[in-house]
């Protein structure tokens, strides 16, 4: 795990202007419906409540005491296929983006990154999440590589 990260964390260094940090986040994976109702605010939690895009949540915590960070993602991501590794790429973006103090377009960069790099792979946002056209295309639309 740490080899793939390190290796996304190149990719991202050379196709953007964020240094390489030398710290390697953690990864968690955890069940997909409570990270779902977690990140959404929904009390309590209902699975029907829930859209097929929101089965792919990913977030990342930052450094916390002395550990690296912390990638958690849910159990619903396979991170052996392209599209789990473009959800850890997302969010090893947001680790990058801490450790280089950056605070503006945060998310625009990283699903801006996360498009080219499926791109790169013959993907792209909306063929590999089933992503809505209309919300891939307002994701993207302020990232300029
Ligand atoms: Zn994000």
């Amino acid at each position: 795990m740490k080899e793939l990260l390190a290796a996304l964390m190149i990719w991202i260094g050379a196709n953007s202007s964020l240094p390489v940090p030398d710290a390697v986040p953690n990864v968690v994976q955890v069940d997909s419906v409570r990270l779902a109702c977690l990140l959404e605010y929904i009390e309590p939690c209902d699975e029907t409540k829930l859209d097929k895009t929101q089965k792919w949540f990913a977030y990342y915590r930052p450094p916390f005491a002395r550990d690296a960070g912390l990638i958690v993602v849910s159990d619903h991501v396979d991170l052996d296929t392209m599209e789990g590794h473009s959800v850890l790429l997302h969010e090893l973006v947001h680790h990058m983006q801490i450790a280089a103090k950056q605070t503006y377009d945060i998310e625009c960069q990283a699903y801006g990154l996360e498009q080219q790099w499926l791109h790169e792979r013959g993907s792209s946002l909306q063929e590999a999440f089933d992503m809505d056209e209309m919300y891939a295309m307002i994701v993207v639309m302020c990232y300029e590589p």
